[in-house]
């Protein structure tokens, strides 16, 4: 028999109860009592729903009120000294591990953990500080808990934890830590630690346990046979019988060490690389391990193809043997939002083509179902399903996909390099040196949103709400005179977000209601979802910015959104690739930039905040993927003339490793994230001879701190020693939609005065 599982599930709980109650607890209005009654409830929801689509391995352990990485450190006791001090309640201290927290009058002061992406998700995880001192120890067995509420709900489950080698690999290397110290060091004082868990789980009656250890699709993992096999071994003699998970990529190499592990199961991810089935087989066949297929996608949002899972799954029963073989999620379900049964905006068309967590188990249920000869009615659906969502794709736009399989090297460049450009700019633009401007975004403030609000309910009309945002639009402007900037941005007052702005106008994209999916903590967020080929109506931004040059004879700067940036922060389309979904964009947003220089804007600046975050996980794949990214965005910008000043954006600044890849962007300026970062980060652009124009932010947007005129003098003064004052410009670091008007007037009038400093200075 073949048998189906869940790597592990949503935890935001329907109608968000689990986000609500967790903020308002944080709110002082609701008790801890009443925060873990919703968290019980939830948990118990989660079981029943995924035990009801018929699953037979359900997990349990992986529930988390803020993040799973956490908890772990948490429970097994790492607490850093800096939140022991604040005397708080157990969780309280959790919570203030994960967010910081912050309460003058009763002299608590102390800042959050390092958050960090989750492999290469959306997701972000909580990085605990560990150094040689840190000791292990089981405080909270939460893994015993959750499994026992669950057997008393009468549902049997495989307990789920990070395995102990992920888990040293994600968490973090205190500052105080020696210079040789690595985290992984400690793997010998954390093996005790998981026996005991492993033993409390065996003794309360649990058969297996699922061991998560994401950490295999990386290239180091490869090194780590020696640590696998010392790891497994001991826990291996603990006995519930152990599933080792391998999710977000290939194991690659590693295979070669884990199939001497003494382990019941490998579970592979077959969403991303299905073509490593095949090697893993190989691989297994004559060992007593048996193999999980993560054939249903974690991370995406669309219908499995069950007919072609089946196939995949058919193989590794003729290779291994039915018994030993599970289907399964490719990751934990935790990527996706948790029903579609609540989106009632999506058309049944629409719907018929998607499946998020709850959806998903019942795939994996009927796909079991098949493979032990009864393939139902759910899986009929299915077939037609994937049937009829093919022929939408057959049918989608061709002259789009004409335009993409069209594009030349030409397209790619700008008319002249670099210097020349620079010269056409400068008669212009007409800025000074220094030039002072902004990253796009002002105050988003409550009545913009209260604005938007009305308008979507249809309580203001569109011609209400334009003459509301052009009123914003002008006293951006009016603001950017008076403080005194060189090139301005009209603010974006009329954008809810800067993926779903641009999604909304496009075609090929659609929306949920309640699509939800966690990015940290209590905070979700619900990505567009590309469903066909991308193409742009009518201009998208043209009207604001033409209106805002019109308020102000200061060069106007317009302001969109990149293709790679777009495309990372939606669900992208399983049917084509990447590149060619980029490259869609790309095309769209080349219309637009031309559209914008045609009405007058000079200079146009494409955000790339995600370009690095987009980055494979194996850097075999790098190329690639940086290949069609500076191509997209060179295409999205090349389409105009030497006189229009391409800009681009990014939030982190950390391009050690991909620096050919930023400077072949070859935007005329760029702006980054460096505030708070030392300046060691510019030593990059100045070692590689960087001549285009630079943007390092001067001051932190995140915080409504304002930044002393002398901290900026300093700070610009710190600059100008790595880069050429002559090609700096100044900037804050990101965009002030956060902020609120008086300490961004404040910070940007002590930024203006600075740079004239700067100007009379160098
Ligand atoms: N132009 C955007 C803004 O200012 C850029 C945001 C970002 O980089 N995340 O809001
Ligand atoms: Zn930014």
């Amino acid at each position: 028999m073949v048998k189906s599982a869940v790597l592990g599930y949503p935890r935001i709980g329907t109608g968000r109860a689990m986000k609500k109650s967790i903020e308002a607890y944080w709110a002082g209005k609701e008790s801890e009592e009443q925060l873990q009654a919703t968290a019980k409830a939830v948990r118990q929801e989660r079981w029943e729903t995924i035990r009801n689509a018929g699953v037979d391995v359900i997990p349990s352990g992986d529930f988390t009120l803020y993040d799973h990485l956490l908890d772990h450190s948490f429970n097994f006791g790492v607490v850093p000294q800096r939140y022991v001090e604040q005397k708080l309640s157990p969780l309280d201290t959790f919570f203030a591990m994960g967010r910081g927290r912050q309460d003058k009058s009763k002299g608590i002061d102390v800042v959050a953990s390092e958050m960090g992406k989750f492999f290469d998700s959306n997701y972000h995880i909580v990085k605990v500080d560990h150094d040689e001192n840190t000791k292990f120890s089981v405080k909270r067995n939460q893994q015993l808990e959750e499994y026992k509420e669950a057997k008393e709900l009468g549902i049997e489950t495989r307990p789920v934890m990070f395995g102990p080698i992920t888990y040293l690999s994600l968490v973090r290397k205190s500052r105080e830590a020696s210079a040789d110290f690595e985290p992984l060091s400690l793997l010998d004082s954390l093996i005790p630690v998981y026996k005991e868990i492993l033993t409390s789980l065996k003794e309360a009656g649990a058969a297996e346990v699922q061991l998560d250890e994401p950490i295999l699709v990386m290239d180091k993992a490869e090194q780590y046979g020696d640590l696998f096999k010392k790891t497994y071994e001991a826990l291996a003699s603990v006995g519930p019988k152990i599933t080792i998970t391998s999710a977000y990529g290939r194991v690659g190499k590693s295979i070669e060490y884990l199939k001497s592990l003494p382990i019941h199961a490998l579970h592979l991810d077959l969403d991303r690389e299905p073509k490593q089935l095949d090697e893993v087989l190989a691989a297994l066949k004559g060992t007593s391990i048996g193999i999980e297929l993560g054939v249903v996608s974690g991370r995406n949002i669309w219908k499995t193809d069950l007919k072609a899972a089946k196939a995949l799954a058919e193989k590794a029963i003729s290779a291994l043997g039915a018994e030993k073989v599970v289907v399964s999620t490719s990751s934990s379900l935790l990527h996706t939002p948790i029903s579609l049964a609540v989106e009632n905006k999506l058309t049944a068309e629409q719907k018929s083509w998607l499946s998020f967590a709850s959806e998903k188990c019942e795939e994996v249920a009927a796909l079991a179902e098949a493979l032990n000869g009864q393939e139902g009615a759910a899986f009929e659906q299915n077939t037609k399903d994937i049937a009829a969502r093919r022929e939408f794709e057959r049918t989608s736009d061709s002259a789009v996909r004409d335009r993409v399989a069209g594009i030349t090297d030409a397209q790619l460049k700008r008319k002249s390099p670099f210097p020349a450009r620079r010269e056409a700019q400068k008669k212009h633009l007409n800025l000074p040196k220094f030039p002072t401007t902004t990253i796009g975004s002002f105050p988003q403030t409550k009545e913009i949103r209260l604005a938007r609000s009305k308008f979507t309910k249809g309580e203001l009309s569109q011609e209400d709400y334009e003459k509301a945002m052009e009123a914003e639009i002008k006293h951006a402007c009016e603001f950017q005179e008076k403080v005194g900037l060189d090139l301005f941005v009209h603010g974006e007052p009329e954008r809810n977000d800067m993926v779903q702005y641009f999604g909304e106008q496009l075609t090929g994209f659609i929306f949920t209601q309640l699509g939800w999916v966690q990015s940290y903590g209590s905070r979700y967020v619900r990505p567009p979802i590309v469903v066909s080929d991308v193409s742009r109506p009518s201009p998208m931004t043209v009207r604001w910015s033409a209106y805002a040059q019109s308020q102000t004879s200061k060069p106007m700067k317009g302001m969109l959104t990149g293709p790679v940036t777009i495309l990372n922060w939606s669900f992208p389309r399983a049917d084509v690739s990447k590149e060619v979904q980029s490259k869609q964009l790309a095309l769209a947003l080349r219309d637009e930039v031309v559209d914008l220089a045609n009405a007058g804007i000079k200079a146009i600046q494409v955000d790339e905040p995600a370009i690095r975050e987009g980055l494979p996980l194996r850097k075999a794949d790098w190329d690639n993927y940086l290949q069609w990214a500076v191509d997209s965005f060179r295409l999205s910008t090349s389409g105009v003339e030497d006189d229009i000043q391409v800009h681009s954006h990014f939030c982190y600044s950390d391009f050690g490793d991909i620096f050919p890849s930023i400077q072949g962007l070859d935007a005329d300026v760029i702006s980054i994230e460096a505030s708070k970062a030392d300046l060691k980060l510019l030593d990059v652009f100045k070692n590689h001879g960087y001549s285009n124009e630079i943007g390092p932010g001067v001051y932190d947007i995140h915080s409504p701190r304002v930044p002393g005129e002398q901290e900026i003098k300093d700070r610009i003064a710190a600059m100008a020693k790595v880069l050429s004052p002559d090609l700096m410009i100044v900037n804050p670091d990101c965009g002030l939609k956060t902020r609120g008007w008086k300490e961004t007037e404040e910070s940007l009038a002590n930024l203006v005065a600075a740079a004239r400093w700067a100007r009379k200075e160098y």
